[in-house]
C-alpha cells in the first residue's frame, strides 16, 4: 500500500475554538491552564480525524497558539533582548505570556515592550512574526514543544512525526537587526540546536520527522544552494536512524532540482499542484535512495481533487519508482484551508451542486487516501463508489450551466487594446477634469470609510437576523450617509465620499452581489494570531446581474454639491482575497471580474458619479514567488485595472488606492495603471516611500499620498502635516499632489476622525497659501 503523508493541519479548530480560548486568555477570562487544555483539545482532535481519514504520516508540532515561526524562534532561543526586562514580571510556568509578549507586545505593570513584526507567510495570507537575528546571535534549546507534543499523540496512541521549519528557511524568513552581518551566515551556530532536538527525538523514539525548506522551491542564490547539502549531512548525521523528510512546497524545484534531490534525507516532498510540471524532470534524476512524497491534493484551495488527473501522475511516478517509494500528500500543509466542509449547511449562500465540487481540511484527507488506495490497484467497494462521485463531479464542474456563462466568456475573450486604454493622455484628462471640478491646489478627500461604530455593525447584524427591516436599517444608513456627508462639507473636503456604511468588507460586499460566487458559515483560515477571515468562493464565470453601489452613491450626491466619491474594489484584489477558480487561469477570472466593475463604473458615470475610486490594496500581495513569473502576474493585472477603468469618459477622475509600502520595484508597473489619481500610504514612513514615485523614474499621474496614520486613534497636529507636504512637495510637483489620510476610516472612532481630519484640512490650506 502507499504511504499517505500529511504536511500540517489547521490548528484554529472547526468553529474556532483556539481564536475564542486565546482571546478569552488575553482578557484575563480563563487561566492558563483552561488555554492549554483547549489546545490540548484541539490536537486531539486533528491527530485523531487523521489516523481515522487512514493517514499513516501524521504530523505534530503542526499546533500553534499564535504562530508556528514563532514556535521556532522560542524552541532555538531567538529571543530578542528587549523582553527580557519583563521576564521576572510574567508568569513563567509555561513560559505563555513571554511568548504572547512577543506575538502582541506587553503594556502592563509599568512594562511596555512592542510585539516583534509580523509579515506574510511566502504568496499565502497567513501572517508570521519575524524572527530578529543580531550579529552575536547565540541559540540554544529553549523549549521542547517538539518533544512535548509528539509524546502526547504517543499517550493518545497515535504515532505521529514531528514537523520544523528547516535552519535554512528559518534564517531566511528573519531579519537582520544590526548592520554589518548576514543572518544566513548564522547557520553554523544555528545547526547544533537542530541536531540536539533531532537527538531527543531519536531517543524518544521517532520514526519520521519533516524539515520543511519551501526556498528549495524559490529563487536562491549559489552559496545558499550549496550550503544545503552541507547541512543536511549535518543533520542526517544527527538523526540516528529517524527517517527524515524534507518539504518544499508553493513552487517547482526547478533550478534547485539537482540540490534537492540530492540531499542525505530518506523522503522529499513536491508540490505538484503549483508545481505541476516537475515530475517530468524530477523522476529521471530521483537517486535509488530516494523516497517521494507527492503533493497532488491542492493544500492552498478548496477544490475536489480531481482523481483521474491525480492518478495520472502518481501511476508515472510509480512506473518509475515503484510503490515503495512513492507517497500520497496534499501539496503543502492543509493550514490555509478551512477544516470541514461537512459543518456547512447553508444552501442559500453555497448552493449545493456547489458545495459538491469543494474539499476542505478533513475531506482533502479521504482524498488522500482513496488516491493510495486507487493506485495500489485494490480497491473496496466505498473507495469505488467515492471514485465514480469523483469523476460525476469533475464532470460537472465542466459541464455546469452555473458555472459556464457562454456570454462572460465571449466577452472577456473579446477585450481589446482599446478597452484597456482611456481615450485621452493623461494631461488631456486632467485639462478636462479640471475644467469640470475646478478643484483647488492640494485638493483633499479621504479614502472612502468612515467609522464603523458599534451601531452601524448592529443595523447589519439586526438586519441579518430579521430584529429590524429591510426599510428601517436603509434608513438608518442613509441618516448616517447624510450626517457624514454634512460633516465632510462643515469640513471643508473638496472631494466627498459616502462613507461605506452599508458595507461589511470590502470584498464580501462585491462578492455577495456578483454571480459566480458563493459564501461559507465556517470556512474560518487563520490569518495571524487569533484572527481568521472567510474568503468569499468564486465558482463560476463572473458578471454583475445589477447595479452594486449606484443607489448609495448617487443618494449621497444628491445631498450635496461638491463631487461625491464612487467606491469600488478592484478585480485583482477582488481576486486575490476570494478562493479562485482552478479550471481556468487567475488572469481569466481577474478580466470576468474586470468586467463586471466596469460596468459598474459605466452605471455610476451614468448616474452623475464622476470620481470613481477603485481599490486595489492587494496588486502586490498576487506578485508570483519565482521572478521569472512576475513580469506576465503584473502585466495582466495592470491590463485588468485598466480594463475596469478605461471605457469612461475624459472628465470622469479615476482615483485608485493602495494600503501598502515598497513600490520601487513596482512603480512602471503602478504608473501603467494610469490612474488619474492613487493614493497611498506614506505617513509612517515619513514620506520616504514617496521617493519611489520620484526617482529615475518620475510618476506621472496625480499623488495623494496619506499624511497621517489611520491605525492609531493618535490626533496628528496641523504642522506635523504641513511638515509631511513639505516633503512631498519636495519630491512630487505640488500640481501633482492631493491631501488625505493612509486608509479608510472605518476603524477609527468618531471625535479622533473629525479632530484630524479638521487639521488635514487647515494643513492643505496652508500649503496652498505658499
Ligand atoms: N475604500 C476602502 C476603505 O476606505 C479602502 C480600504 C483598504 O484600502 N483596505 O475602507
Ligand atoms: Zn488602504
Amino acid at each position: 500500500m502507499l504511504i499517505t503523508n500529511n504536511l500540517g493541519y489547521p490548528r484554529v479548530g472547526p468553529f474556532r475554538e483556539l481564536k475564542k480560548a486565546n482571546e478569552a486568555y488575553w482578557a484575563k477570562k480563563i487561566s492558563a491552564e483552561e488555554l492549554l487544555e483547549a489546545a490540548k483539545s484541539i490536537r486531539k482532535n486533528n491527530w485523531k480525524t487523521q489516523k481515522d481519514a487512514g493517514i499513516d504520516l501524521i504530523p505534530s508540532n503542526d499546533f500553534s497558539f499564535y504562530d508556528q515561526v514563532l514556535d521556532l524562534s522560542l524552541t532555538v532561543g531567538a529571543i530578542p533582548a528587549r523582553y527580557s526586562s519583563l521576564l521576572d514580571k510574567i508568569d513563567r510556568k509555561y513560559n505563555l505570556d513571554l511568548y504572547f509578549a512577543m506575538a502582541r507586545g506587553f503594556q502592563e505593570e509599568g512594562v511596555d515592550v512592542t510585539a516583534m513584526e509580523m509579515t506574510k507567510w511566502f504568496d499565502t495570507n497567513y501572517h508570521y512574526i519575524v524572527p530578529e537575528f543580531t550579529k552575536n546571535q547565540e541559540f540554544k534549546l529553549t523549549s521542547e514543544k517538539f518533544l512535548n507534543e509528539y509524546n502526547e499523540a504517543k499517550s493518545l496512541g497515535i504515532e505521529t512525526k514531528p514537523v520544523l521549519i528547516g535552519p535554512i528557511t528559518y534564517l531566511l524568513v528573519g531579519k537582520e537587526k544590526e548592520a554589518d552581518f548576514n543572518r544566513i551566515d548564522l547557520i553554523d551556530k544555528l545547526v547544533p540546536v537542530y541536531e540536539e532536538i533531532l537527538s531527543k527525538l531519536a531517543e524518544a523514539g521517532t520514526q519520521y520527522v519533516q524539515i520543511d525548506e519551501p526556498f528549495l522551491a524559490l529563487d536562491i542564490d549559489d552559496a545558499t544552494r550549496a550550503l544545503y547539502g552541507k547541512v543536511f549531512e549535518k543533520l542526517a548525521a544527527a538523526a540516528k536512524g529517524i527517517k527524515l523528510i524534507v518539504a518544499t512546497y508553493f513552487e517547482a524545484l526547478a533550478d534547485n532540482e539537482e540540490t534537492a534531490l540530492n540531499l542525505p534525507i530518506h523522503a522529499l516532498h513536491l508540490d505538484l499542484v503549483r508545481g505541476d510540471q516537475q515530475l517530468n524532470t524530477v523522476l529521471a534524476k530521483v537517486p535509488a535512495t530516494l523516497t517521494l512524497s507527492l503533493g497532488v491534493v491542492e493544500g492552498r484551495n478548496i477544490w475536489k481533487n480531481d482523481y483521474e488527473k491525480s492518478l495520472a501522475l502518481i501511476k508515472q511516478a510509480v512506473d518509475a519508482l515503484g510503490k515503495d517509494r512513492v507517497w500520497i500528500a496534499p501539496s503543502s500543509s492543509l493550514l490555509h484551508v478551512p477544516f470541514d466542509l461537512d459543518n456547512e449547511d447553508n444552501e442559500e449562500s453555497l448552493p449545493k451542486d456547489v458545495k459538491n465540487w469543494l474539499a476542505f481540511a478533513k475531506q482533502k484527507l479521504t482524498e488522500v487516501k482513496d488516491l493510495a488506495i486507487l493506485a495500489d490497484g485494490e480497491v473496496d467497494t466505498e473507495t469505488a463508489e467515492r471514485f465514480e462521485a469523483n469523476k460525476a463531479a469533475a464532470e460537472s464542474r465542466r459541464t455546469s450551466p452555473l458555472i459556464h456563462r457562454p456570454e462572460v466568456k465571449q466577452r472577456t475573450a473579446n477585450i481589446t487594446d482599446d478597452d484597456a486604454k482611456r481615450t485621452s493622455p493623461f494631461p488631456q484628462r486632467k485639462a478636462a477634469q479640471q475644467a469640470k471640478f475646478n478643484l483647488p491646489a492640494f485638493a483633499t478627500t479621504t479614502i472612502g470609510s468612515f467609522p464603523q461604530t458599534k451601531d452601524v455593525r448592529k443595523w447589519r447584524a439586526d438586519l441579518k437576523k430579521g430584529a429590524i427591516s429591510q426599510e428601517q436599517y436603509d434608513k438608518e444608513i442613509a441618516e448616517e450617509t447624510e450626517r457624514t456627508i454634512r460633516l465632510q462639507e462643515q469640513l471643508d473636503i473638496d472631494v466627498l465620499v459616502h462613507g461605506e456604511f452599508e458595507r461589511n468588507d470590502m470584498v464580501e460586499y462585491f462578492g455577495e452581489q456578483l454571480a459566480g460566487y458563493a459564501f461559507t458559515k465556517n470556512g474560518w483560515v487563520q490569518s495571524y494570531g487569533s484572527r481568521c477571515v472567510k474568503p468569499p468562493v468564486i465558482y463560476g464565470d463572473v458578471y454583475r446581474p445589477a447595479d452594486m453601489t449606484v443607489r448609495w452613491s448617487s443618494y449621497a450626491q444628491t445631498l450635496t454639491e461638491r463631487p461625491v466619491k464612487g467606491m469600488l474594489t478592484g478585480p485583482v484584489t477582488i481576486l486575490q482575497w476570494s478562493f479562485v477558480r482552478n479550471d481556468q487561469p487567475r488572469s481569466t477570472t481577474t478580466y470576468q471580474i474586470a468586467l463586471a466593475i466596469l460596468d459598474e463604473v459605466q452605471a455610476l458615470e451614468k448616474a452623475g458619479i464622476k470620481i470613481i475610486q477603485i481599490d486595489e490594496p492587494a496588486i502586490r500581495e498576487g506578485l508570483p514567488l519565482r521572478k521569472a513569473d512576475q513580469k506576465d502576474y503584473l502585466n495582466w493585472a495592470v491590463r485588468a485595472f485598466r480594463v475596469s477603468s478605461s471605457n469612461v469618459d475624459d472628465d470622469t477622475q479615476i482615483h485608485t488606492h493602495m494600503c501598502y509600502s515598497e513600490f520601487n520595484d513596482i512603480i512602471e508597473d503602478i504608473a501603467a495603471m494610469d490612474a488619474d489619481v492613487i493614493t497611498i500610504e506614506t505617513s509612517r514612513s515619513q514620506m520616504e516611500l514617496l521617493d519611489a514615485f520620484a526617482a529615475d523614474f518620475k510618476y506621472p499621474n496625480d499623488i495623494g499620498p496619506g499624511v497621517y496614520d489611520i491605525h492609531s486613534p493618535r490626533v496628528p497636529s496641523t504642522a506635523e502635516m504641513v511638515e509631511l507636504l513639505r516633503k512631498a512637495k519636495a519630491v512630487v510637483p505640488a500640481e501633482q499632489l492631493w491631501v488625505n489620510p493612509d486608509c479608510g476610516l472605518k476603524t477609527r472612532a468618531w471625535p479622533e476622525t473629525k479632530a484630524a481630519l479638521e487639521s488635514m484640512v487647515e494643513a492643505a490650506k496652508i500649503l496652498r497659501a505658499e
